[in-house]
Parts: C-alpha cells; sequence; structure tokens
C-alpha cells in the first residue's frame, strides 16, 4: 500500500503565491479528482509535485510511503514511484519514446529487454499506433496521440501515483474511453501485477469522470482546495459551474476578457 500525502502545501511562481495550503492523501487503487477553474493553480499543483525548476515550495510538506518528496530531484520522485502526465506534453526531438522508456528501465535496473513488448501491447489497449513508438518523442503528434503516448509511457513504467493533469484534453470520445478504462484497470491490478495504482486525475470537465470513477472529488479554485467529497459534487459542478464555489468577481473576470478577439480585415459586425 502506497501513499502520497500532502499537507498544506504552499508554493509560489515569480514571486506571486500560487499554491495556498493543499492538504491531499492518495493512496494505492484511489482515483482523487481536482476540478478547478482555469488558472486555480492545478499544473502548478502537478508541476510542483514533480518538482519542475521555477517554482518555489514556500511551506508544507510532501511525503510518498514517509519519504520526503520535496528534497529528491525529479528523476528521483519519479524513481520513488511518482508519474506526471503532462497537461502540454513536450516534444524531444532525435529521441524516441521507445529509447527514454529503455533508459527508465536501466536506470532503475529493470532489464530494458522487457520494453518493446510491453510497449507495443499497451499501444494496442488504447490504441495508439506502434509506429509512433520509433519515431521522435511527440514531434508532430496531435493532441490526442501525445495523451495517448503519456499513457502508454505510464503503462510501461508503472508508476505507484500517477498525476494526470487534463489527460483528456484534446482525446476524442472513443480515446477517452480506452485511456480512462487502462487506468480504472491500474487502479484495480496494478501494472503487470503491481501495485494497484492511485491517482490524481486533474481535470475541469466531468467527462473523464465517466469512465474513471472517482472515490473522492475535491473542488480547487485560487490555490486551496474549496470542498472535498463524493462523485456527487462532480454532478453539482455540472449544474452549477464554479459559480457556488467561486466569488462572483472573480467568475466575472475570464467572462470579461474572453471577448472574441476579431483579427478577420473582412470581418463586419453588422454597423456597415
Ligand atoms: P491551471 O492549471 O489551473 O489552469 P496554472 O497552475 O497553470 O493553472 O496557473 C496558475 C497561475 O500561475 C496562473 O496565473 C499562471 O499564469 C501562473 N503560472 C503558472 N506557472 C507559471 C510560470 N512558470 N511562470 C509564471 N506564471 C506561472
Ligand atoms: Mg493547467
Amino acid at each position: 500500500m502506497s501513499e502520497l500525502v500532502i499537507s498544506d502545501l504552499r508554493a509560489t511562481v515569480d514571486g506571486k503565491e500560487i499554491l495556498k495550503g493543499v492538504t491531499l492523501t492518495v493512496r494505492s487503487g484511489e482515483v482523487h479528482a481536482v476540478m478547478g477553474p482555469n488558472g486555480s493553480g492545478k499544473s502548478t499543483l502537478s508541476n510542483v509535485l514533480m518538482g519542475k525548476p521555477g517554482y518555489v515550495v514556500t511551506g508544507g510538506s510532501v511525503t510518498l510511503d514517509g519519504v520526503d518528496l520535496l528534497a529528491m530531484a525529479t528523476w528521483e520522485r519519479a524513481q520513488a514511484g511518482l508519474y506526471l502526465a503532462m497537461q502540454y506534453p513536450v516534444e524531444v526531438p532525435g529521441i524516441s519514446v521507445k529509447d527514454v522508456l529503455a533508459e527508465a528501465y536501466a536506470a532503475s535496473s529493470r532489464d530494458r529487454q522487457l520494453v518493446p513488448s510491453l510497449m507495443a501491447t499497451e499501444a494496442d489497449l488504447i490504441g495508439f499506433e506502434r509506429e509512433f513508438l520509433d519515431r521522435p518523442l511527440n514531434v508532430d503528434l496531435s493532441g490526442g496521440e501525445k495523451k495517448r503516448n503519456e499513457t502508454v509511457q505510464m503503462a510501461v513504467l508503472g508508476p505507484k501515483i500517477a498525476i494526470l493533469d487534463e489527460l483528456d484534453s484534446g482525446l476524442d470520445v472513443d480515446a477517452l474511453r480506452a485511456v480512462s478504462r487502462r487506468i480504472e484497470l491500474a487502479t484495480t491490478e496494478g501494472f503487470s501485477g503491481g501495485e494497484r495504482l492511485g491517482v490524481l486525475a486533474i481535470t475541469h470537465y466531468n467527462r473523464l469522470l465517466e469512465e474513471l470513477h472517482p472515490d473522492v472529488v475535491h473542488i480547487f479554485a485560487n490555490g486551496q482546495i474549496l470542498e472535498s467529497g463524493g462523485p456527487e459534487i462532480a454532478t453539482r459542478l455540472e449544474e452549477t459551474g464554479y459559480a457556488a464555489w467561486v466569488e462572483e468577481e472573480e467568475q466575472a473576470a475570464p467572462t470579461a476578457a474572453a471577448r472574441p478577439v476579431v483579427d478577420d480585415p473582412f470581418f463586419s459586425d453588422g454597423l456597415l
């Protein structure tokens, strides 16, 4: 049984406080959904957990099975069993996903020869073209293909705890179902017979949660968890939006800023 314990976590970016005391525990086999509006700090939370440079932790703690994660380099956190499926996966020309995973296996004293067949199996499971496995990592892949690629990498690495940062964005309905089912299966059976997977699924839509059934849903806004509860919270969110949780002026700001930008020189607003 593994346990990721986040306790009163605070962090700044560019001197601005983004995480304002986040407390959350994810255990093996559990699915926690973190739902929040754009700009609320969801990706910041995932980046801080994984140790992306540029974020300064100003308070609180994060442990995985009692070991201090914040003192570790990113690769050490990965070896300890943490995986981040990135919101915007990075393109790496000149190196294939197969190379990456073979190196990761070797670095953790696992047999790199196992990688190709495991990758092929996982790619087939979620409908990811095998030819991409030998191509440069994420280069020229569509948004949905990148997300499937992230899922293959996760399944081959077999982490204890996975953070999924908007894994649903860019995936069509069929791919979303395949990917969510793969992850759901890992939460009950583990990857390759290992420990059951614990999941922190960051999303702002309900769609992902129709297949990947959350045990706990957390409403996250302005760098904090405002409410935690069962899946019924996600249903409530679908009906009311974040308005039930967030101050009115905070809701109004993005709407006002979201006025359509007209860059079409032939655009007519009907006044001519
Ligand atoms: P979300 O994922 O919920 O949409 P983010 O965590 O990406 O939100 O962003 C939260 C806030 O932190 C935003 O105001 C964003 O501009 C700021 N931020 C996040 N990362 C950086 C960064 N690397 N540099 C500067 N500002 C950042
Ligand atoms: Mg984000």
